[in-house]
């Protein structure tokens, strides 16, 4: 069997810079592009904050010209979800659509994905008013209203967050109380423009094209009723794409890959992760990007001291 030089599992910003690099490096990527291709970018539409392209860019463009970046230096793509790993030995083991793969290099670049409501509605307009990203949407909601779903720390900084945009934020909470921290809560509290609606769920999102309204219920009367909102943004969460990796390389409490010392090494020697698998602070294209570019130069630094006979701290 052939053994590659690196493997990338995962095709977002972060899989795909690291294809960049490493094909230019020559070590001939293989990435595992997975069903999901392009990553949570595949959901947007509009990206105003990506540097390098000042009149903005629909997110699966950018996603296919990363693509296309990476394969123009000898990146190859395996468009199938990987479906297990045995990092326990060297070279590393990864089994995909009934095949077994090789490397000496692994980049796990899987990253993470929004906890949605899981209303047939929410999906069709998801990057037409439902958005689950306030830095990289907000903007596009000044001077309207809109709705901020969830009750945590994430729906509490994206609350206030786009209250710079919008005319007023309700935060729809299916509960009486937050999960927020103190801090977090009282800076709620005091803004204004913020609205709360306590024991409230979004029964549909109402809009053709665009988000027109949402259709509450409270779940202690049973009373329902329409909000008028151009835009929900639901915060309930975000879940790392790591079932792969349980009991492979060391996960923090919420199932995120742990880096260490600053870097992109994983708890296993010659596998590196990048991007918001390993981030759940960030979370943007570009930190993305950043972090799979220093996976890259790790694995090919790695590789070379492999190669000398050398191992790695
Ligand atoms: P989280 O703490 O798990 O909160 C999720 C919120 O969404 C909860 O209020 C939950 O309601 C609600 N929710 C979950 N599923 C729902 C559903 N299907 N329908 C309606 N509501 C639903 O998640 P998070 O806010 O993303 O935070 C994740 C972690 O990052 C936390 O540890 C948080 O402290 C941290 N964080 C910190 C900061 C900061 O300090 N600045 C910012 C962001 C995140 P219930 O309360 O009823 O469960």
């Amino acid at each position: 069997m052939t053994v590659r030089n690196v493997i990338i599992l995962g095709s977002g910003p972060a899989g795909l810079t690291a294809a960049v690099y490493t094909a230019r490096a020559d070590l001939l990527p293989l990435v595992i592009e997975g069903l999901g291709a392009g990553g949570q970018l595949m959901l947007t539409t509009e990206v105003e904050n990506y540097p390098g392209f000042p009149e903005g860019i629909i997110g699966p463009e950018l996603m296919e010209r990363f693509r296309a970046q990476a394969e123009r230096f000898g990146a190859e793509y395996l468009t199938i979800d990987a479906d297990r790993v045995d990092f326990s030995s060297r070279p590393f083991r990864i089994w995909a659509g009934g095949q077994e793969y090789q490397a000496e290099a692994v980049i796990v670049s899987t990253g993470a994905s929004a906890l949605m409501l899981g209303l047939e509605s929410e999906q069709r307009l998801l990057g037409h008013g439902v958005s689950t990203c306030a830095t990289c949407d907000g903007f596009f909601f000044r001077d309207q209203e809109i709705a901020v779903i969830g009750g945590g720390d994430s729906a509490m900084e994206e609350a206030i967050f786009l209250t710079k945009f919008a005319t007023k934020v309700t935060v729809i909470h299916r509960r009486d109380e937050l999960r927020a921290s103190k801090i977090m809560q009282d800076r709620a509290f005091a803004n204004p423009k913020i609205e709360f609606r306590w024991n409230t769920v979004v029964d549909d999102v109402i809009g053709n094209g665009k988000v027109e309204a949402l259709a509450l219920r409270d779940i202690e009367t049973g009373s329902t009723c329409d909000l008028e909102v151009g835009g929900m943004f639901v915060a309930i969460g975000h879940t790392p794409n790591t079932a792969l990796f349980h009991g492979q390389l060391d996960l923090d409490p919420n199932g995120y890959v742990v880096t260490y010392d600053g870097t992109m090494r994983t708890s296993v020697d010659g596998v590196f992760a990048c991007g918001d698998v390993q981030d759940h602070v960030y979370r943007q294209a570009i930190t993305a990007a950043g972090t799979g570019c220093m996976a890259a130069i790790e694995a090919e630094r790695w590789l070379e001291a492999q190669a000398h006979g050398k191992h790695h701290g």
